[in-house]
């Protein structure tokens, strides 16, 4: 995992059990020869159980959209670490932007998940990224660093190392719209600038098979996380491949 690139899929709100079984299994069997790309498939909690007996080869990986920070008791509808790793659960998106502005989650408690996630053995994909306004009131970094030096602050290197960074403006998430390289670059610098150079980040923002090959050429760079082009098996592939090619050449 340290130097191959990385796709994780983002499901969101979509897909049966029996819908994700069958995309799964079908996709499984194309990975087998694209051992330098890493996939995680973050699947609604209804699917997790059901497809989690695919997710048995060294790239392909099983993910969560969520989780809360407590071990059991009366939090109706949450879902605990415990139940997740029960499900084979490797890795779990934490901060997502939909999460933060559609359902108030605030920096204090996404901080609580993450770290809760990596005491239990779960691996964070922690989302950050800025509004459209606060880009054009220039309060990019002000904004991406105060949602990330609370997570930062807390581990040390090894343990940010094990974790991944998804930068992903809200202004690009499902519009169609994706981040200028320039812009990518920038953010990912402050990462960097902060969690040490060997963190993997992620970009997410629309990425299409169309604009796939140029985004992950974009330096530092290490993947994308793919939410609508993830939810079709002819595009996700079509990602995958982009990314195989450019991880091939750079070789
Ligand atoms: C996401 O939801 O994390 C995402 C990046 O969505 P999309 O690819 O649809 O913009």
């Amino acid at each position: 995992m340290r130097n191959n690139h990385i796709i994780a899929a983002n499901w969101k709100m979509n897909k049966t059990p029996q819908e994700s079984y069958n995309f799964v299994k079908n996709l499984r069997d194309k990975l087998l020869d694209k051992p330098d790309v890493n996939i995680i498939l973050c699947a609604p909690y209804t699917s997790l159980f059901y497809i989690s007996s695919f997710f048995n080869s060294e790239n392909f990986d099983l993910g969560a959209q969520n989780m809360h920070w407590a071990s059991e008791g009366a939090y109706t509808g949450e879902i605990s670490p415990d139940m997740l790793l029960a499900s084979s659960v490797k890795w779990v998106i934490l901060g997502h932007s939909e999460r933060r502005h559609i359902f108030g989650e605030t920096i204090d408690e996404i901080t609580k998940k993450v770290v809760r996630a990596v005491r239990e053995g779960l691996r964070p994909i922690f989302c950050f990224g800025e509004k459209l306004e606060e880009r054009r009131e220039g309060k990019t970094k002000e904004v991406l660093s105060g949602q990330l030096s609370p997570i930062i602050d807390r581990f040390n290197e090894s343990d940010l190392q094990e974790m991944l960074f998804a930068y992903e403006p809200v202004w690009a998430i499902g519009t169609g719209l994706n981040a200028e390289p320039d812009q990518i670059q920038e953010a990912h610098h402050i990462v960097r600038e902060f969690a040490g150079e060997n963190v993997r980040i992620l970009y997410g923002g629309s990425v299409t098979p169309a604009n796939a090959t140029e985004l992950i050429n974009v330096e530092g760079v290490d993947g994308f996380l793919v939410g609508g082009a993830s939810l079709e098996l002819e595009s996700i592939w079509k990602i995958i491949n982009c990314v195989y090619n450019a991880r091939i050449r750079s070789n």
